[in-house]
């Protein structure tokens, strides 16, 4: 599944091969992915110059001259720039580019392609909360305060803070010596600078290898950011790198987690 770092790569390389492109068609195969009619959709982005693409979370908005095209992976998926005489097997939308190319876009379970006139309209990206990479020490400190729940769960929830899963939560919270379950307001002011401090590193590292290699960028190419990168994360019964306790695999409410028993603590 595409995370933050995934969906900023996306945006940087969209953002540079189609500003000031206009869609000259659109193949639709999968209707329900949208969230207008068919017939709204083609009329609302045909002939539409795209000027701008930025991430927001695990979405991609595109602004064009008619509004905005939302985009979302879902459980994973691929958004290629190819042609039509190179379209991959499987794609269930087509923006076919005046001048040649087109953007294909395939969802390995469910998707969504979405239009708004203002981003403003859009619910599922106006709630979301702001980028995970990008924020100050002090605005984390400030979505934690008050927070009760457990420290995952909130890290997980878009709402709170945007384009983390369950892939890049788990080496900053070990990291950090927290354990997922930890409640937020049992966590000191070191705890959080530590963890603000892992999850930049950990994000920023997967963006400095293109990415994770289980996902496929733009030109089709995988990231670089593969398991030799990982510390605890899906290390179940490996040894811990800073200490030499197996790492256990727990449930965490709806997720799965990875932790050294004894440098996570749950504890205070
Ligand atoms: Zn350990």
């Amino acid at each position: 599944m595409p995370e933050l770092p995934e969906i900023l790569i996306f945006a940087q390389d969209m953002q540079k091969e189609l500003t000031g492109r206009t869609i000259g068609g659109i193949e639709i195969v999968q209707p329900k992915c949208l969230n207008v009619s068919e017939e709204e959709f083609q009329t609302a982005l045909t002939g539409a110059e795209i000027r701008n693409v930025t991430p927001r979370g695990k979405w991609l908005q595109v602004e064009t001259t008619r509004g905005w095209l939302l985009l979302n992976l879902g459980m994973g998926g691929e958004i290629l720039l190819t042609d039509r005489d190179n379209l991959p097997e499987k794609y269930r939308l087509v923006f076919d580019l005046e001048g040649g190319d087109c953007l294909a876009i395939n969802f390995w379970w469910f998707g969504y392609a979405h239009y708004a006139v203002n981003l403003a309209d859009h619910k599922m990206t106006a709630q979301l909360g702001p980028n995970a990479l990008g924020l100050t020490l002090d605005e984390f400190r400030e979505l934690l305060r008050g927070r009760r729940g457990a420290v995952k769960t909130f890290l997980l929830n878009q709402k709170h803070i945007a384009g983390i899963g369950n892939v890049y939560v788990q080496d900053p919270l070990f990291k950090a010596g927290i354990h997922p379950l930890r409640p937020i307001n049992t966590l000191s002011d070191e705890e959080v600078a530590r963890l603000w401090r892992a999850l930049r590193e950990t994000l920023q590292e997967s963006l400095d290898q293109g990415g994770s290699a289980w996902e496929r960028n733009l030109y089709d190419e995988k990231g670089k950011w593969d398991e030799s990168f990982f510390l605890i994360a899906y290390q179940e019964k490996k040894p811990c790198p800073t200490c030499g306790t197996t790492v256990e695999k727990i449930k965490t409410g709806s997720t799965s987690s990875y932790i050294c028993p004894a440098c996570q603590s749950l504890e205070s």
